[in-house]
C-alpha cells in the first residue's frame, strides 16, 4: 500500500520505518531537514514535501506536535492550501497526534466535504513502543474507517481501543495523560525523597514498582538516571517526551476540565508544575526530568 508519513520526530520517524519494514510503499516527509536525513540514512524514502508524499497515496499518517500544526498542514495557513486539495478521494488520512478534539473534529468535516476519511488515532507507549511497533492506539471515528485502518495501526501498535465518534480518540487520550504527567511528578517526588534519606534510587524504585505506588514510571521509564538503561533519564534526558509536549497535553486536558466544569486538582497542579519546568529551562528535554526541580541540589 502507499502510504504518505508527515511527521518524522520522536515517535513519526520509528512508526514509519514499522510501516515499511512490513512491506508498504512509505513516502514521507518532515519540514526539519535533520529528520529526514536521519530517517533517510535508516531507508525511509523521503518526498521533496508534504505534497508530493501524498500523490496516489491511499493512506495518509499524520504526527505532529500540536493542534496548529495539524490544522495548518491539512486546512491551510499563511495563505498556502491546505494538504487535504492534494489528497486523492477515497483515501484515508489518520491523525496520530495528541491535539484538541475539536480540532480533530474540524479537520475530519473539511476531509469528509473533499470526500476523504478521516480519524483520530492518538498513541501511548512513548519512543520505546514506538520503535518496538507496540504502541496503544485510541481511535475516534467510525467503525468502517477504523476497520480500514485496522491492518497499518497492528503494524504499529499492539494494543486497538475505539473510543468513539471523531475527537474521542483525543478525549481518552488527554485523560491517560493528565494521570501520566500527575504520576511522574508523583514518582519524582517519591525518589528524590528516599534519595535525600540516603535510598538507593535502584533499590527505592524496584521496592515501591513491586508494592502499592507501582506503576508505568516504576515499570519503564525511571525519571532517576541508571535505574532504566534505555530511559530517556539514562541519556541526559534527551528524545523521549518533551516538557513541552507533556505541559501541551496539560493544558488540553485543563481546557476540557473548565469546558466541562470538571474538578481536576492534581491535573491543575501538574501542568502548573511542568510549567514551572519549562520556564527554568526545560521544555525540550524529557518530562521525566521533572525530578530536577525536586531533587535536593549539591
Ligand atoms: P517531535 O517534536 O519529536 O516531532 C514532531 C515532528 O513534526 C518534528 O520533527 C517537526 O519538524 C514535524 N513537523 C511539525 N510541523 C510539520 C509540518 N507541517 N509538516 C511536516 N512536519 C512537521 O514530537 P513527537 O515526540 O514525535 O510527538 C508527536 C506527537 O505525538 C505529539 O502530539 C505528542 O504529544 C504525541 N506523543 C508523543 C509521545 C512521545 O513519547 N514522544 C508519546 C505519545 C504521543
Amino acid at each position: 500500500m502507499h502510504i504518505a508519513f508527515i511527521g518524522l520526530g520522536n515517535m513519526g520517524g520509528p512508526m514509519a520505518l514499522n510501516l515499511q519494514k512490513a512491506g508498504h510503499d512509505v513516502r514521507a516527509f518532515d519540514l526539519s531537514k535533520p529528520a529526514c536525513d536521519k530517517l533517510a540514512a535508516d531507508g525511509l524514502k523521503i518526498a521533496q514535501d508534504a505534497t508530493a508524499a501524498v500523490q496516489g497515496a491511499e493512506v495518509v499518517i499524520s504526527m505532529l506536535p500540536a493542534s496548529q500544526h495539524v490544522e495548518g498542514l491539512f486546512l491551510g495557513r499563511d495563505g498556502q492550501p491546505g494538504l487535504l486539495g492534494a489528497i486523492a478521494k477515497g483515501a484515508l488520512v489518520i491523525d496520530s497526534s495528541t491535539i484538541a478534539a475539536a480540532t480533530s473534529q474540524k479537520v475530519a468535516k473539511a476531509a469528509e466535504a473533499a470526500g476523504i476519511a478521516f480519524i483520530d488515532a492518538p498513541v501511548s507507549g512513548g519512543t520505546g513502543g514506538a520503535i518496538a511497533g507496540t504502541l496503544t492506539f485510541m481511535v475516534g471515528g467510525s467503525e468502517a474507517n477504523l476497520e480500514r485502518a485496522r491492518p497499518l495501526l497492528e503494524k504499529m501498535g499492539a494494543n486497538i481501543f475505539h473510543a468513539g465518534a471523531v475527537g474521542a480518540g483525543q478525549t481518552a487520550k488527554i485523560c491517560n495523560n493528565m494521570l501520566l504527567g500527575i504520576l511522574m511528578a508523583g514518582t519524582s517526588e517519591a525518589i528524590a525523597l528516599g534519595v535525600a534519606n540516603g535510598l538507593d534510587p535502584k533499590v527505592l524504585s524496584e521496592i515501591m514498582r513491586r508494592s502499592s505506588g507501582g506503576n508505568w514510571a516504576l515499570e519503564k521509564y525511571n525519571p532517576f538516571p541508571g535505574v532504566h538503561e534505555n530511559a530517556p533519564a539514562s541519556k541526559g534526558y534527551a528524545g523521549g517526551f518533551g516538557t513541552d509536549l507533556m505541559l501541551k497535553d496539560l493544558g488540553l486536558a485543563q481546557e476540557n476540565a473548565t469546558a466541562m466544569r470538571a474538578s481536576t486538582p492534581l491535573g491543575g497542579l501538574a501542568r502548573s508544575i511542568y510549567a514551572a519546568h519549562s520556564l527554568a529551562g526545560h521544555g525540550g528535554e524529557d518530562f521525566s526530568s521533572v525530578i530536577k526541580m525536586l531533587q535536593k541540589k549539591g
